[in-house]
């Protein structure tokens, strides 16, 4: 399913403000033509029109968010975030208001490339962001207010690129996952169930997406924890937390890793199989420890399970991109397909799925020396 939403998205058909504010941030991104000034004289008569979701689904596939089409929160987030470049305003850090925009991502990706450490390409000015942005201004003799300014605008649009190729911050994200033993002793790792009390999630029959979920985190704690790993759950039964809540709870518990999961369904009954996803823009940015994890998780739960592959991809779901550590959602299967809602109905299936996460997770952390065979299939049934 979905990303979680609490605002009414708009979509075709729908008129009114709003989508008058859409029109505005697609022109101001040119997604869509000038509009002459008769055209709409009264917001009530902005209309969301075949063009504005052609534009829409233009602009989502290009920033790695779900293609729907339709305006919902996260949408409308990327859309007022795309409308800043740097020097727009003055920039700093906000503890209780982040400033967020693509001027942030553009001065954290100039850092990194400078070679300071402004904690992840996210758009979001963070602590990090700041004690990056401070470093800086101290080497180049600029007033160290950690405020990003015309004075250390200038100084960065100077500086040549001194950096090609790999992020320096990426690359120390995959150092430090070497350097950190071959065991689970002392690994935390946040499992996140979706959805959860009155959200179910897809439905099929008296089975839940969201109780599915639940019984699969179970197993997975159950593993991880047997090997020796600090397993959280980022729900029970009847809650259903928001997706601050769950990265929140996340980085609170300074995870070493972010583990969502949910099944998929689909109008088309033929729609089948398990994919993963990891935070990346598709065109740059990416989280390379998150899409790692993604294709192990994925590949030991397709070889033991027989189920279709279809493949890992990157995502700017807020779920990926505010977690503090590399972050992976698994959609295992679809609840709508015969086959593979047979096999999720099955306990000894959503095991395998368990020991292939375990898998999956050991060898992130274990040295490649040590790494295990993959995943033998095993049919449910017979394991
Ligand atoms: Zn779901």
């Amino acid at each position: 399913m979905g990303t979680d939403s609490s605002m009414q998205p708009l979509g075709p058909g729908d008129r009114g403000p709003a989508v008058a504010d859409v029109h505005a941030a697609l022109r101001a991104l040119t997604l869509l033509p000038a509009a002459g000034s008769a055209e709409e004289a009264s917001l009530d008569e902005a209309a969301y029109d075949p063009a504005t979701e052609l534009a829409v689904r233009h602009f989502q596939q290009v920033r790695g968010l779900t293609v729907d089409g339709r305006v919902g929160e996260e949408t409308y987030r990327a859309l007022s975030e795309a409308r800043w470049s740097l020097g727009d305003r003055l920039l700093h850090h906000d503890p209780v208001r982040p400033m967020r925009g693509d001027d942030v991502t553009n001065l954290q990706d100039r850092l990194h490339e400078l070679g300071y450490d402004a904690g992840p390409v996210d758009g979001v000015f963070g602590a990090e962001t700041e004690a990056g942005l401070r470093a800086f201004q101290r080497d180049y003799g600029l007033t160290s207010d950690g405020t990003c300014g015309p004075a250390t605008l200038r100084a960065l649009r100077q500086l040549g690129r001194k950096v090609t190729g790999g992020r320096p911050q990426l690359l120390r994200q995959s150092a430090s996952f070497v350097e950190s033993g071959p065991h689970l002793i002392g690994r935390r790792i946040v499992v996140d169930p979706g959805h959860g009390g009155t959200d179910t999630g897809f439905t099929a029959g008296e089975t839940t997406e969201a109780d599915l979920v639940l019984d699969l985190a179970s197993r997975i704690e159950g593993r991880l924890a047997a090997a020796g790993a600090t397993v959280y759950l980022t729900r029970g039964r009847h809650q259903d937390p928001t997706p601050a809540e769950r990265t929140g709870f996340a980085n609170h518990a300074r995870a070493d890793l972010f583990l969502s999961l949910h099944t998929d369904a689909h109008s088309s009954e033929h729609a089948r199989g398990v994919a993963s996803y990891y935070y990346g823009t598709g065109s740059g940015a990416s989280s390379t420890v998150g899409e790692q994890f993604a294709n192990l998780v994925r590949r030991e739960v397709v070889a033991r399970t027989g189920m279709l592959d279809l493949g890992s991809h990157p995502k700017t779901w807020d779920l990926l991109r505010t977690t503090r550590m590399p972050a992976v959602r698994l959609d295992c299967g679809y609840l709508s397909h015969p086959v593979d809602r047979l096999l999720l109905l099955d306990a000894r299936l959503r095991s395998t799925v368990a020991s292939a996460v375990l898998a999956a997770v050991q060898r992130l952390f274990l040295p490649a020396e040590a790494d295990p065979p993959t995943g033998t299939f095993v049919l449910p049934g017979r394991s």
